[in-house]
């Protein structure tokens, strides 16, 4: 009798135990199915504001189950294959080990950030790369103002590294691969986004070339070195989209005659589609063209909310050879991280309902819902 009872007893802790393991392990496999890629995309943490930033991986996007994190680096490392462009106060390799660490054993593939071709300034500053290497200017006649006004004569927005320029792949690639390599990534992000300063007719290189064919030379020419190690590219997708026949415009799309290169770019690059005042469909013009996509909302909740949606539905009602290039949604913030965290955790107070904070919190319980 004795036996019997502990018999179902042991039946019983077996299937209470039991129970939530399957269903978490059919959450899983649904959240997988419906959004493969649930992403988290921001600049990476100060030294000093390191230990927080742990805290929220692993209190706040793991409990999400975002799965992939793209952190936009730049020169936040102190690199030694060029020392010379480390910003002043950077990520040591230990710092970088410890997020590395902290992201495997919440599942969280990382995938760094430095900005190739445009992004090269911001409003008055020149960046690290361009001031170490002013030879590598796109536009060395179009000179930093004093106080940045946008808009402005020279049509500044950021500089942009020349790509035809013979030794700037050296420097650059070496950044890359230290920085995929301290990271263990098998996937990077060249960002390649707002690339206004492309064939400027007074660069001695690329004066009177085709903007879409410079374009995609330099994805091509990054995701070739790439390869060597085995790891993928993912881009912006503005410069690949018709600003104006869209009517998208001249920053989440080109008006500067790149949109072309979406024809002549590598098939296994992936795309960054960032929309964040409306939810437009251009996923379904990237997955179309053969490239896979994520969509990147940015502080619009009921966007994020319809684009998770849209994603979902973009996946059911696709042949089968179109699904697997909707990848999933990527949030983004474009605050320092140190900013988001003391917005996230009410350090600092948020006055609009329309903040990356907010985004965030309702993109991933719309994903959560959808994956019940
Ligand atoms: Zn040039």
């Amino acid at each position: 009798m004795n036996n019997m009872k502990n018999f179902f007893s042991l039946l019983l802790i077996t299937l209470s135990l039991a129970s939530p393991s399957v269903s978490q392990e059919k959450t899983a496999a649904k959240i997988d199915t419906i959004m493969p890629v649930r992403g988290f995309c921001i600049a990476s943490p100060q030294p000093d504001n390191l230990d927080k930033f742990l805290r929220f991986i692993k209190e706040e996007l793991a409990p999400r189950n975002v799965n992939t994190l793209i952190l936009r680096i730049d020169y936040n490392y102190q690199y030694t294959s060029h020392p010379e462009l480390r910003d002043s106060n950077a990520l040591s390799e230990k710092d970088v080990k410890m997020l590395v660490s902290v992201c495997r054993s919440c599942n969280i593939r990382i995938i760094p950030q430095v900005n190739l071709l445009g992004h090269q300034s911001w409003a008055g500053t020149t960046g690290n790369l361009l001031k170490a290497y002013p030879g590598f200017d796109e536009t060395p006649l179009v000179k930093m103002p004093d106080k940045y006004v946008w808009p402005n004569a020279d049509g500044l927005y950021c500089k942009s590294y020349c790509p035809l320029h013979p030794e700037v792949h050296d420097v650059v690639f070496a950044v890359v691969d230290e920085i995929c390599d301290v990271f263990e990534a098998d996937a990077f992000h060249a960002g390649m986004d707002e690339v206004f300063y492309i064939g400027d007719k007074q660069c001695p290189r690329c004066s009177g070339r085709d903007p879409a064919e410079l374009f995609a030379a330099e994805v091509r020419t990054i995701r070739d070195h790439l390869a060597l190690n085995g790891r993928t590219l993912w881009i912006w997708g503005d410069r690949l989209l018709d600003g104006k026949t869209t009517g998208l415009g001249e920053w989440e799309a080109s008006f500067n005659n790149t949109h072309r290169a979406v024809d002549m770019i590598p098939r296994d690059v992936i795309i960054c589609d960032w929309h964040y005042e409306r939810p437009d469909q251009t996923p379904v013009y990237f997955a179309m063209k053969g490239l896979s996509v994520v969509t990147c909302p940015w502080r619009m909740p009921e966007n994020a909310v319809l684009q998770a949606n849209d994603m979902v539905k973009f996946r059911n009602h696709s042949t089968d050879e179109m699904r697997e290039r909707f990848l999933g949604m990527v949030q983004t913030v474009w605050s320092g991280s140190e900013q988001f965290l003391n917005s996230y955790y009410g350090i600092r107070k948020e006055e609009s309902p329309n903040t990356a904070v907010h985004c965030f919190k309702a993109l991933f319980d719309e994903i959560a819902r959808l994956a019940k």
